[in-house]
């Protein structure tokens, strides 16, 4: 037979000159017919659709189509041809090839419809599902969105590193990096452990956030953002954290918190655009099996301007909110950290639009956020966002040196750890701003899906870190 080269099934499904001669490759989804003519569904990954491969039964030996069952792999080679059916074209297959085959008896993905729960047991195959193939097709999509947006804005893309030897944000909830022999550690007189001997010579641990690095960046290239892996040991098992997640953090030189806040709605803008102009097959499947709202909760989010508002506004809601009824699990009161379903009561109830909270009590914020001149808020924001409460926290950073080491002293951050930090207001200091975006909060608000497990291919929580 002719030597003809695979094209990917996307492309197929698009072309509308009927090529005569095809060759496609994939995953067998589904195979029905009867004793004269075979319907398989052939999908690649290439996209959502899987192409209708019809097999003559007469022109094939019985033995090769008995295996092709659901997951096997097959190369077809045949005429791509116009189809009566729901897709444009189909292919006529007048070769197959059966590159791997997958036992009916085992191959776990038999049917449609398995639980989103049964499916993170069997992470490794689960991406041959529609599910999360539209997820991670997606994810990549909002992968190239981030980068086109920054590039465009002439933001550099900047790499803080992942093992840190800081620990002034994390306190607590830091995975320790060490080469140490856990079994047979060496403490001192006090009972404490002398690092000195450790890899890096002292207590170092993973990264949870690349902010402070990407300051230092912004001090010197103007505007950058780091995109990369960040991992917190918090132990709350909940839908929106992860142990392992990917954040998004802008940092801008002599941008104010005005011009923060305008940076954070314009980039998720795009990131919204992004999916409804490059992935509407992928939303759409989403939208019609998990949340049909969807695609409407992405045109709104693009059309409408996000709300902003001072917490001690949004602290008055909520206790106008309480008193008139609404029960919450978690107390409000000034001085309170927002829990979700505050977020989301703000969000969803009351303002039903996304609402970027600013001017946070200092007490509940970081040492570096920029200090209000009434001594008690921090130039904090918070985006919260519709079923996903809180998708950003960002702030102007404090640039007066003396205010900076003070509110370091006063919250227990040893100054020893952050000289290098320090320097940046030592030397040629300048306001700046910048924000972190949880890379799969976004992607829950974009596919619609429910729980942050399901929008990352491996998912790191308590307690579980297979495949
Ligand atoms: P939360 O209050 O939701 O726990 P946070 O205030 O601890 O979040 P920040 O330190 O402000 O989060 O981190 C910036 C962003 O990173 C958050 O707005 C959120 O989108 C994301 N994020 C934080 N923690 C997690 C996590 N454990 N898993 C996934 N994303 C997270
Ligand atoms: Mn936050």
């Amino acid at each position: 037979m002719e030597k003809i080269s695979r094209t990917r099934i996307a492309e197929l499904l698009k072309s509308d000159t009927f090529v005569s001669s095809v060759n496609a490759k994939g995953w067998v989804r589904t195979k029905r017919g009867n004793k004269n003519v075979n319907f398989i569904a052939l999908n690649d990954g290439s996209c959502l659709s899987s192409i209708q491969i019809v097999v003559d039964v007469a022109n094939f030996d019985e033995e090769i189509l008995k295996k092709i069952t659901t997951g096997a792999c097959i190369s077809v080679k045949g005429d791509l041809v116009e189809s009566q059916g729901q897709q444009k074209c189909e292919i006529h297959a007048k070769e197959i090839e059966v590159l791997g085959e997958a036992d009916p008896n085992t191959y776990p993905l038999q049917k449609k419809g398995h639980t989103l729960e049964f499916l993170r047991e069997i992470a490794h195959l689960r991406p041959r599902t529609n599910t999360f193939g539209a997820v991670l097709r997606m994810r990549h999509n909002m992968a190239i969105a981030i980068h086109d947006f920054f590039h465009k804005r002439g933001f550099f893309y900047f790499h803080s590193p992942i093992i840190t030897a800081s620990d002034c944000e994390g306190a607590g909830q830091m995975f320790q990096v060490t080469t140490m022999n856990l079994y047979d550690l060496k403490k001192d007189e006090n009972g404490s452990i002398n690092y000195d001997n450790d890899f890096f010579g002292k207590q170092a641990s993973l990264t949870v956030s690349g902010q402070l690095e990407a300051e230092l960046a912004a001090m010197s290239l103007g505007a950058v953002y780091t995109f990369g892996p960040t991992f917190r040991a918090e132990n709350s098992n909940t839908p929106r954290h992860l142990a392992e997640f990917w954040m998004v953090e802008p940092e801008v030189a002599f941008n104010e918190i005005e011009e923060n806040m305008d940076l954070a709605e314009d980039f998720i803008k795009h990131c919204v655009k992004w999916a409804l102009d490059n992935c509407m097959e992928d939303l759409q499947f989403l939208n019609d099996m998990y949340d049909k709202e969807l695609i409407e909760r992405l045109n709104f989010v693009l059309k409408n301007n996000f709300i902003r508002l001072p917490y001690t506004e949004g602290v008055k809601i909520l206790e106008e909110a309480v008193a008139n009824g609404k029960k919450f699990e978690f107390p409000i009161f000034w001085g309170a950290d927002l829990a979700s379903e505050h977020e989301r009561f703000l969000v969803e109830e009351h303002f039903k639009c996304p609402v970027i909270l600013t001017d946070y009590p200092k007490e509940i914020k970081s040492f570096y956020m920029k200090q209000n001149e009434d001594g008690k808020t921090v130039r904090a924001m918070d985006v919260l966002f519709p079923k996903i409460g809180e998708i950003i926290g960002g702030s102007q950073r404090e640039e007066n040196l003396d205010k900076l080491t003070t509110r370091a002293k006063e919250m227990g951050v040893p100054e020893k750890d952050i000289w290098w930090y320090l320097d940046t207001r030592r030397f040629g200091t300048a306001p700046h701003s910048g924000f972190g975006l949880g890379f799969e909060r976004l992607l829950l608000f974009v596919t619609g899906m429910s729980n942050i497990r399901d929008v990352i291919p491996f998912p790191r929580t308590p307690k579980n870190a297979e495949f």
